[in-house]
């Protein structure tokens, strides 16, 4: 599903939420959407989703959407910051958000398992009795399995364990290409893994797009830590700009884009001394990262 905005502007009273956003995502694009707290990123994907109304146009494959809502609906999934407490019981919630498309409980519940979560063992709770990770992973499951054309994640991963947040990812990469897929994330993992593109609002105005690759050179480093055992690894490591940590690992910062060549050079030079290595994103200390980033 392509989605064009134009010109998006949304007030809350004093507060302008949004200040004239044009966006447009083409079919099978990969978004992320990232700022600080506050400037406007779940405003923006709510009024996509016709929770709220704004001025300006929303455009789903070129048609207008307050034409079309009740069509649209089931064709977006939403899995939101913040999982409502509904008082229902989760088996309730889940059916009634699964019929609307005509899911089966099984396709649901095999998503959820995926992500660590029985289903089946939790359909009788109140869905409000859960912890905030647990009913998430209901949403996303319910997201994941909907076959929408348009997936719309606020920060769908902020209260999950590592390891669900790993098979989210997978889930995520192997949805059909035609999915569009707007994300807000500021997690450096899930922009890298995700998408290719990433916009960037501040104060509800339009900051900066691109391409995913040229906002990780620009906002991360690579950090790469080993732990060897012998001194020759040792003087190595030194001599190439590691420091040792307390606990006995060598690190370095380095530009993302020289990463695979120094872990290259580490199994060449090192080989038989290595313990075990690590390789990750940290986000880049920049001059200007007070107003643009969280
Ligand atoms: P983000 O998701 O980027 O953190 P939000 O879209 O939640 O930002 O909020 C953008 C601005 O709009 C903030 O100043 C927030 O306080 C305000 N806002 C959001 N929702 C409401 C609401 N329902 N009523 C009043 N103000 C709101
Ligand atoms: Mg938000």
């Amino acid at each position: 599903m392509r989605v064009e905005l134009k010109g998006l502007q949304k007030r809350f009273g004093k507060v302008l939420a949004l200040r004239g956003v044009t966006i447009d995502l083409p079919e099978g694009s990969r978004t992320a959407l990232i700022g600080p707290n506050g400037s406007g990123k779940s405003t923006l994907v709510r009024v996509l989703m016709g929770m709220l109304c704004a001025d300006g146009m929303v455009l789903f494959d070129g048609v207008e959407a307050s034409e079309e809502r009740r069509e649209l609906a089931r064709r977006i999934a939403y899995v939101p910051q913040i999982a409502p407490r509904l008082a229902a019981p989760v088996g309730d919630v889940v059916r009634a958000v699964a019929g609307l498309r005509g899911q089966a409980w099984t396709e649901v519940a095999a998503i959820a398992a995926a992500l660590s979560l029985d289903l089946d063992a939790l359909a009788r709770r109140p869905f409000r009795a859960l912890s905030g990770g647990q009913r998430q992973k209901i949403l996303a499951a319910l997201a994941l399995s909907s076959g929408a054309e348009l997936l719309l994640l606020d920060e769908p991963t902020a209260s999950m364990d590592p390891r669900s947040r790993g098979e989210f990812f997978r889930l995520v990469e192997s949805l059909p290409s035609s999915v569009t897929v707007l994300l807000c994330s500021h997690r450096l993992d899930e922009i890298r893994r995700l998408v290719d593109r990433v916009i960037v609002l501040a104060e509800g105005e339009l900051r900066w797009q691109g391409s995913a690759a040229a906002y990780l050179d620009d906002h991360a480093e690579a950090v790469v830590e080993v732990q060897v055992v012998g001194e020759p690894a040792d003087t190595w490591l030194l001599a190439r700009g590691f420091t040792r940590g307390a606990t006995g690992w060598w690190s370095k910062a380095l530009p993302v884009n020289e990463r695979a060549r120094l872990l290259g050079e580490i199994g060449r030079n090192l080989n038989g001394q290595v313990r075990d290595v690590m390789a990750r994103d940290v986000e880049r200390l920049q001059p200007d990262s007070q107003g643009e980033r969280e």
